[in-house]
């Protein structure tokens, strides 16, 4: 208690004499701080972009001078910056400008917003965007003729909204030398009727027939999208996200810092085609600074449930209602097209102390990878090295504990949860349906567990997370009490995925991921109290003021 007093009596004579650093105070919230050491507070002084104090309002009422700025929370519910384990971030800002097909459930309204789109857009460019998701309207899957219906002068390629299936309209077939004759490329799959015409339906590494044959974003392009996304981002009470993204989003990345323009914090993780570009980059830049880090890089060993393409133990159930009639079982697939050069890209990325990360949903791919960590472990020497695997879906019963007994960060988005309850019973036996998204078990059993969106495959809203996380209720309405209920976790638990969970599997736990004095003043003020919230009214919880570095940005 001594050292405390003393503390603020210091804090006191300092803002006395030193006047020329910017103070503000926010007093009267109910601030949750995911500090251990002090869970709750009323009050957080910033000097200029730190945090210098977390305590009661009297406390630090005590601390102002005359240019304190003093704001009063007004008893609002106030959490650390909020921070998404995994977006596409860029693509995302793209994405706020193309067309969005993510909430569509027939065929009309599908052509509606194509037709929409069409018209916005400039002469002979590519239509591109999509997130349609064809559970939505049954299961069937889209063929080209709903797009050459109403869009047949420009060429037209829609992702699926977990970007493992694509639609292509016959201008973009034809201009990717798609015809009946093609062979799948390896990976891929192109999709064909029973007089062997492709349908315009692509799968994995089909797509880039197509996707190859898109131009090049322009340098404003690509500057004007990445401010969208960040300003959509800072509305969510979003500070810090860890972006699976490309070489080149390094370079967008490096202008936003260099003209003033990167209001938020971000960890990059470039696709491993470019490994060597980053071992490079580092070894000249060093790993990056407080706000854009690039020592990360990340893999990809299998695909997804919905495009039954991620790599399982156990065959797909085979689908008897499916208008596709897929008669044919299968495991997924391994995509790694050389095996050898992966596993050695994996080392020497760990050598030079950069960062892993590896894309695995199937139980086989989670097994897979977690081989190959626990040998590199090995292999390369003992070291705080915080391996990572976004999605880690469906889990083995040996893969649960693995996690934390390897370290390996379980990279989680919750609301995928919430779209594949609906319809994974189609695709996977009851025995793994209740190794998938289990949250509880990966916690209590002493995993770093960390949570984001996978926006744009999902909404970057982390409320939306937070919600299925705690609620575990599906799209369909079939599980109100919860999809396998017994892995619901609580809000902190939530929160703790949201903020220094995810620091930390950035590395960025000592300035980052709490309202801790010292840290970095990153932190949000919500409309609602998030702890004493009914669950069902998480979705209508309001970002009011997203501070990051100590400046605020008000909604
Ligand atoms: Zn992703």
């Amino acid at each position: 208690m001594n050292n405390k007093i003393i503390y603020l009596v210091l804090i006191f004579i300092l803002s006395c004499t030193k006047n020329d650093f910017s103070q503000k105070i926010y007093f009267n919230g109910y601030i949750w701080t995911g500090d251990l050491n002090n869970p709750r507070a009323n009050a957080i002084v910033v000097s200029d972009d730190i945090i210098s104090f977390v305590g009661t309002n009297e406390e630090a009422l005590l601390m102002s001078n005359e240019n304190t700025i003093k704001i009063n929370l007004n008893g609002k519910f106030v959490t650390p910056g909020l921070i998404d384990n995994h977006v596409h971030f860029i693509p995302g800002g793209m994405q706020l400008a193309q067309v969005d097909l993510h909430d569509v459930t027939s065929k009309e309204e599908f052509q509606k917003r194509i037709y929409e789109a069409d018209l916005i857009l400039p002469e002979g460019k590519w239509m591109l965007g999509g997130n349609w998701d064809h559970e939505k309207w049954g299961g069937n899957y889209p063929d080209k003729s709903w797009i050459d219906d109403i869009v047949n002068d420009r060429p037209v390629l829609l992702d699926r909204l977990d970007g493992h299936m694509a639609l292509a309209n016959s201008m973009a077939l034809d201009l990717g030398n798609i015809t009946e004759k093609s062979i799948d490329p390896i990976g891929g799959i192109i999709k064909k009727d029973n007089q062997e015409n492709p349908t315009g339906i692509l799968k994995d590494n089909a797509i880039d027939l197509c996707r190859e044959l898109v131009p090049a974003d322009s340098q404003d392009d690509l500057d004007q999208a990445l401010h969208r996304a960040i300003d959509f981002a800072l509305s969510k009470g979003i500070t810090q996200v860890h972006d699976m993204g490309s070489f080149s989003d390094l370079i967008t990345y490096h202008r936003a810092l260099s003209s003033g323009e990167l209001k938020i914090r971000v960890k990059l993780f470039t696709w491993y085609t470019n490994w060597e570009d980053i071992l490079e980059y580092v070894k000249q830049h060093g790993p990056g600074n407080d706000w854009l880090k690039w020592d990360g890089v990340k893999g990809m060993i299998d695909g997804s449930l919905g495009s039954k393409t991620a790599w399982m133990h156990k065959p797909y159930l085979i689908d008897d209602n499916s208008y596709n009639k897929e008669r044919l079982s299968t495991v997924g697939l391994l995509t790694i097209k050389d095996t050898t050069h992966f596993k050695r890209m994996l080392r020497e990325i760990d050598y030079h102390r950069i960062q892993n990360t590896v894309h695995a949903i199937g139980d086989r791919a989670n097994d897979w990878i977690l081989d190959e960590f626990s040998k590199i472990s090995l292999e390369n020497g003992k070291r705080d090295r915080r391996f990572r695997i976004e999605h880690a879906q469906h889990l083995s019963p040996q893969a649960i504990n693995r996690f934390s007994e390897q370290k390996v960060i379980p990279s989680m988005q919750p609301y995928h949860l919430y779209d594949d309850g609906s319809w994974a019973h189609n695709r996977i036996g009851r025995d793994l349906l209740a190794r998938s998204y289990v949250f509880k078990s990966l916690i209590a059993d002493g995993a770093n567990l960390t949570f984001g969106s996978d926006w744009t495959v999902a909404p970057l809203n982390p409320m939306t997370g937070i919600y299925a996380a705690v609620t575990r209720k599906t799209r369909d309405g079939k599980n109100p009490d919860g999809w396998f209920e017994n892995e619901k976790i609580n809000v902190e638990d939530a929160l703790m995925c949201y903020t220094i969970n995810n620091a930390y599997s950035a590395f960025w736990e000592n300035t980052t991921g709490s309202i801790t004095s010292g840290k970095n003043a990153d932190f949000v003020v919500h409309s609602h109290n998030l702890l004493s919230t009914p669950p069902e009214s998480i979705l209508d919880n309001k970002v009011l003021r997203t501070v990051v570095g100590g400046t605020d940005y008000l909604f």
